[in-house]
């Protein structure tokens, strides 16, 4: 491994300053799961690592806004949240989420900024935080701006922030009464990496889909919404055969891609398949008043 500088600041202005917006060998570093691999694989050679940890107190509070929405620093580690008792009670899908993610060596120490900033396609959170309607916050040297988590990723690898920007807070509207589930299929261990991830939130009105937020992920460069299958599911009173169609509509719209964990003809059959399976159990599971 090729030597690089550790710096480890002590406040988010300083982490920031010590960023380069023109340099791709500098980058900062929340857990380190993802960097790690990356540098023991030789794609990713610092020449700086900005370590978080200094600044991780400030940054790693789980609270609840005046009006509601899940306020998550962006230095929170994913096992933080896997056991907050608000996560659990407001936004079930989430905690769900997070106990096949990965392992819980992983969850230990990754953080919810890295998990993002990261934009591996085959992540469980983004397709779930998009469907949930979740906005990041990111601070710069110009200072902060907030978008959708749906805007973030722009390809493999890729996001729509600044090389001296970082994911400073994850802000989620409440979950409430909106039917919900994740299904993460994996060809072996359940917290493998997914082959397929749908995520399925619904807005009801008594038996009737109002309306659906369906984000797929591991099945393209990033996580994607399927507006053939919404559109579908809009104003449906789900049976087996729409719950087909909306799956179909899903595979039709979308250009897949195949990688180890499937081939793209695979992911398609699943997309079929676990789309309407998804809307099942979110429905069941509202039901039983306990969130998928
Ligand atoms: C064995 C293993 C199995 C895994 N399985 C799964 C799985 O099943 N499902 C799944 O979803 N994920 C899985 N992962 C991926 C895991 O979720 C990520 O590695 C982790 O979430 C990254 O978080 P981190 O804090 O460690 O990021 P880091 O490694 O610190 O950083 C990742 C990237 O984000 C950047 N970054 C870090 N912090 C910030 C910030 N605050 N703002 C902006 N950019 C930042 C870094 O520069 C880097 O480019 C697995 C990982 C491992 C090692």
């Amino acid at each position: 491994m090729a030597p690089f500088e550790l710096a480890t600041p002590g406040s988010l202005q300083q982490a920031i300053g010590l960023l380069d917006p023109e340099d791709p060998d500098i980058r900062p570093v929340g857990g380190g799961t993802a960097v790690m691999l990356m540098m023991k694989a030789g794609v990713l050679r610092p020449t700086r690592l900005v370590s978080l940890r200094g600044i991780e107190p400030v940054y790693s509070q789980v609270s609840i806004g005046t009006n509601g929405e899940l306020q998550i620093g962006g230095l929170t580690r994913l096992a933080t949240l896997e056991h907050s008792h608000l996560v659990k009670e407001g936004w079930p899908l989430l905690t769900r989420t997070l106990r096949t993610l990965s392992n819980v060596r992983v969850r230990n120490v990754a953080t919810i900024g890295g998990n993002l900033g990261h934009a591996d396609p085959h992540m469980d959170l983004p397709p779930v935080l998009t469907a949930l309607g979740a906005r990041v916050t990111v601070t710069g040297p110009q200072g902060e701006r907030t978008f959708p988590v749906e805007q973030l990723c722009t390809g493999y690898y890729e996001t729509v922030l600044a090389r001296d920007e970082l994911i400073s807070r994850v802000i989620v509207p409440p979950q409430a009464n909106r039917p919900a589930a994740y299904m993460k299929v994996t060809t072996r261990a359940a917290h493998d990496w997914p082959a397929l991830g749908v995520a399925v939130v619904l807005d009801m009105q008594g038996e009737q889909i109002r309306t659906a937020n369906v984000i797929v992920g591991a099945a393209t460069d990033k996580p994607t919404r399927l507006s053939g299958a919404e559109a579908v599911l809009k104003g449906a009173v789900p049976d087996d055969a729409m719950l087909r169609r909306a799956g179909e509509a899903g595979a039709a719209e979308l250009d897949i891609v195949g990688d180890p964990h499937g081939s793209a003809s695979y992911k398609k059959h699943l997309l079929t398949v676990y789309l309407g399976r998804a809307v099942r159990i979110a429905l069941d599971a509202s039901a039983r008043k306990d969130h998928a």
